[in-house]
């Protein structure tokens, strides 16, 4: 398949020859949706033979008169000469997005996958290959950013997009210098007991002019350029200093959680940083959690093994997040190091209505027990949700229903709000009671 160096001839090419005949052409910039999943979760030998099989189904799908090239990692473009109208444009798409319901077989596995599409149109949209190229890749994010599997086609409003991710990326650069990040806790319940035994450090970003921006708008980004691995040490110098700060204050000892970025997690360093960290704030390790996902352990099993073997032996415990939701092997689970699952919120949210979510979340409670696993409830919003956790003895619950996640000046007052009385612990008293 051509690469991005015959691909910049063959445009150049067809641009000459439209450019002769007044014709036009088209640009498909095309980006897997899931790949660094499936990457992730399968390792690159995989990924890769994943990549060919699907090199291959596009080149079957697209026509003999197309130009299909690997433009780097897993996007690919397509040059279509000959008719440029919106309809036919539209139409190879769809007919590249339904080559795509069927799963790509790699060893024997199966694996679902799917497209965001952007085009680009010459001259419509620029004469220059290289901008005709970038106007094409913006509109992919755009397709991305509608929530994939889909195309979009250029249009000038696309390239402020364009410009604001970049200025984004440029503020997000300089928010750990000018002191912008936060974390806010959000506390975790014990459902026998009812007392807060733990709380989730979760970042924001107070940005001077925009104001508080969510994790969701630029976790991605900070993941995306690897400043989140900076980030994350300092989320877990922040977390370690608040809890010995609360403790001074003559908090009781409460758990705190920190999420762990893949990238951190991989790199050499982290163990050393916890370390470091620890004694540095003097916070008890004992007290510290550091949440990673199961896409982040598959990876390379025995390496993630080593390391998790590694910060326990620090004393710090382990916590499985967003459980459910990747590629899990439970005939690795049982060897992890690993004290807490805890379930997606989807799964939560689903529990109380949907039959599937139920059975899901009710197995994933079994399955702790036996491997001697506590497990947290995210996403608990309503009384239905936490009724369902209690009759299927959930350990404990985190969401709105107790508390959102709050910032540091707010946890006494919430501490000292537990005490009082609330609908959701008079329900987990009565049905303590009743055990
Ligand atoms: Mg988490």
């Amino acid at each position: 398949m051509p690469n991005r160096r015959l691909l910049q001839d063959r445009l150049i090419h067809a641009i000459a020859g439209a450019e002769r005949y007044s014709a036009k052409v088209a640009i498909l910039f095309l980006d897997l949706d899931n790949f660094k999943k499936i990457n992730d979760s399968m390792g690159h030998g995989l990924g890769d033979r994943f990549l060919k099989s699907v090199s291959e189904r596009l080149n079957s799908i697209i026509r003999d008169s197309d130009t299909l090239a690997r433009f780097g990692g897993d996007e690919f473009v397509v040059i279509l000469e000959g008719s440029c109208k919106i309809d036919d444009l539209s139409s190879s798409c769809q007919r590249i997005l339904e080559g795509f319901e069927e799963p790509i077989p790699v060893d024997e596995h199966v694996f679902f996958t799917s497209f965001s599409i952007g085009i680009s149109v010459y001259p419509d949209d620029s004469k220059d290959p290289e901008e005709l190229l970038r106007c094409a890749d913006s509109a992919m994010y755009q397709a991305k950013a509608q929530g994939g599997s889909g195309y979009c086609f250029f249009t000038a409003d696309l390239n402020s997009r364009t410009r604001e991710r970049l200025l984004l990326e440029t503020h997000l650069r300089k928010a750990l210098e000018r002191d912008q990040l936060r974390l806010h806790y959000q506390p975790q319940i014990d459902l026998f007991s009812g007392k807060m035994v733990g709380m989730e450090a979760l970042m924001r970003w107070a940005h001077p002019e925009w104001g508080m921006i969510s994790p969701g708008e630029f976790i991605p980004l900070a993941e995306e350029t690897g400043m989140i691995v900076a980030f994350g040490e300092w989320a877990l110098r922040t977390a370690c200093k608040q809890g010995v700060d609360w403790q001074k204050k003559g908090h009781p000892a409460v758990r705190v959680s920190v999420n762990i970025s893949a990238r951190q997690f991989r790199h050499g360093k982290l163990v050393q940083t916890i370390s470091e960290i620890l004694r540095e704030t003097g916070f008890e390790p004992g007290l510290l959690e550091l949440e990673i996902t199961e896409s982040m352990v598959m990876d390379n099993v025995e390496e993630a093994i080593l390391t998790m073997e590694k910060i326990t032996s620090l004393g710090v415990n382990l916590a499985i997040d967003d459980f459910g939701t990747g590629y899990s092997s439970l005939q690795y689970l049982q060897r992890f190091p690993v004290r807490r699952l805890k379930i997606d919120r989807s799964f939560i949210q689903g529990s109380a209505d949907d039959p599937h979510h139920a059975a899901i979340t009710s197995a994933v409670i079994a399955l702790s027990k036996t491997l001697d696993m506590k497990v947290v409830a995210e996403g608990v919003e309503m009384m239905k949700h936490l009724d369902f956790l209690l009759t299927r003895e959930c350990d404990l619950g985190q969401g709105y229903l107790f508390a959102p996640p709050l910032p540091p000046e707010e946890i006494s007052q919430a501490l000292r709000d537990f005490e009082g009385n609330h609908e959701w612990k008079s329900r987990i008293e009565q049905v303590n009671n009743t055990r």
